[in-house]
């Protein structure tokens, strides 16, 4: 059993009124921890020490704060295996991919490492002989991190490191359903010694938690990741304080393929991009439109491909693992439902089950529905579950007007071999990501994020410290 508690001012605590969670193992059910949740004395100490710490954090040079992400960064790798099986346990993941999570969040912390101390400012030509201009980039102040539980480690991990290399003190909190993976690396922080108060972490009941942080005037900045409803929720709470906001919301991503792509491969770009964490991933494909001479025989291949699949427990070497809860499974038991009322035909799958009798987690069966229309709730909400909508499409136009027609802009995909129509996908789709003849597009180095109402903000690269600095401007008269 793990006793997972809050991290706060540098050392590990109860919450002030002894409550606590349960955690369970999305698989099993069975309960595998107890997390603090933070009573409201909790949250103002969070808050108030993470803006107490900023000043310090600030005034230490990127090359000392670097020094802190390095040990972070060397840590991350020396516990990957433990990170990993606490992802699978509490999120239900594969462990191979929980690895991956793992390697991918260090990646963040060793990219940011480095970024913090090339962060230039620059001197201005001056109108008037006596002046000299310049202008820097200072840390925005102490930052909020609200993150989902579908990477429970890689979303709040990807927005710490550039906080922190930019000189941000961070308060962390992630979901309620995995929050032991958070408690696993706030250890190993303690460890890289980060002075008290730069990180802290709370857990507990997420309404609260989140309206306590919009309204302490401490906190400059959250950055959310999470679905568009609470995004929406939190920008209009923003309004009283005037924080800056980096928003990484829902999305509901086409996956183009045109009559001359190599089929096999976007076969196996479509079962990568979907089939990942079971579906529950915001860049994950949710609409494969097929261009009408090669759609049967894309369907003949992908149907051989997903019945290759195999799920159950994520500690089992599995492809996928379960459900992460009963709403999210309900959720995609509607949307195949409705389908095949509306007339999808389905390929394979489509059934839902228990791990165990009535007692066990939820499963659902690699699905593909073909023959998909626009009046399907399938090809306009997100799933977020293993199940791969085809539809079929006629012009090249028709595919852009179907892929853009949704109000989400986050992730999108496309098969070709045309290079000139490499550009117009690229320029004719509006999402902030988008992959050609690729089901992989994440890293470190590139900047994630989404246009419409998949948000604001980006993640990654030279593009995600900015979302922490703020432009400061100095007018020097000299004699
Ligand atoms: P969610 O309900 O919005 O939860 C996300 C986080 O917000 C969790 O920590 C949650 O806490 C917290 N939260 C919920 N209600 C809140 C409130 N009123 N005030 C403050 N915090 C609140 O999202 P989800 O359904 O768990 O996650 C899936 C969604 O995240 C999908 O839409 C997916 O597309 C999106 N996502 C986007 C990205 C991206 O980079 N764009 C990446 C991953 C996921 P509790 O869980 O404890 O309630």
């Amino acid at each position: 059993m793990f006793e997972g508690r809050l991290y706060i001012d540098g050392a590990f605590r109860e919450s002030a009124d002894k409550e606590g969670f349960e955690v369970r193992n999305p698989y099993t059910l069975a309960v595998i921890g107890e997390q603090a949740a933070a009573a409201d004395q909790d949250l103002a100490d969070a808050f108030d020490g993470a803006t107490r710490a900023f000043d310090s954090w600030k005034r230490l040079t990127a090359y000392e704060r670097a020094g802190y992400l390095r040990k972070l960064d060397q840590l991350m790798k020396t516990h990957e295996r433990e990170l990993a099986e606490i992802i699978t346990l509490e999120n239900g993941k594969p462990l191979g991919e929980a690895l991956g999570e793992v390697r991918y969040a260090a990646s963040y912390v060793t990219w940011y490492a480095e970024e913090g101390i090339r962060v230039m400012g620059e001197m201005i030509p001056e109108h008037l002989p006596h002046l000299r201009l310049k202008a820097n980039r200072v840390p925005i102040g102490p930052t909020g991190i609200i993150t989902p539980w579908n990477f429970p480690l890689a979303m709040f991990v990807r927005k710490m490191a550039p906080a922190l290399a930019a000189g941000c003190t961070v308060v962390v909190k992630p979901a309620k359903a995995t929050p032991l993976t958070a408690v696993k690396l706030f250890e190993l922080i303690h460890e890289a010694g980060f002075p008290k108060g730069v990180c802290q972490l709370i857990t507990g009941e997420s309404k609260g938690i989140g309206e306590a942080m919009m309204a302490h005037k401490g906190i400059k900045k959250v950055s959310f990741t999470g679905s568009t409803a609470v995004g929406k929720a939190l920008l209009r709470a923003s309004g009283d304080t005037l924080k800056k906001l980096s928003l990484e919301l829902g999305g509901h991503a086409p996956f183009i393929v045109f009559e001359d792509a190599d089929l096999k491969k976007a076969v196996l770009g479509a079962v990568e991009s979907k089939f990942r964490n079971c579906g529950q991933v915001c860049i994950a494909t949710n609409r494969v439109l097929v261009q009408a001479s090669v759609y049967e025989d894309f369907i003949e291949i992908l149907e051989s491909e997903v019945k290759k699949l195999t799920f159950g427990d994520g500690l089992t070497g599995v492809d996928m693992g379960p459900i992460i809860n009963e709403a999210g499974y309900e959720k995609i038991v509607s949307h195949v439902e409705d389908a095949l009322a509306k007339g999808a035909r389905l390929i394979t799958g489509g059934r839902g089950m228990r791990s165990r009798g009535e007692e066990g987690g939820f499963l659902f069966q690699p699905t593909i529905l073909a023959d998909v229309t626009p009046e399907m709730r399938i090809t306009r909400e997100e799933t977020f579950g293993p199940v791969l909508p085809v539809m079929v499409f006629t012009e090249e136009q028709e595919a852009y007007d179907l892929a853009n027609s949704t109000p989400y802009g986050l992730a999108a995909y496309a098969y070709s071999r045309d290079l000139s129509r490499s550009f117009r996908i690229t320029e004719s789709l509006d999402f902030g990501i988008i992959g050609i003849n690729s089901g992989r597009i994440s890293a470190a180095q590139a900047p994630f994020g989404g246009m419409k109402e998949s948000g604001f903000g980006r993640e990654g690269g030279r593009y995600g410290i900015e979302d922490y600095l703020v432009l400061k401007y100095t007018a020097i008269a000299i004699d």
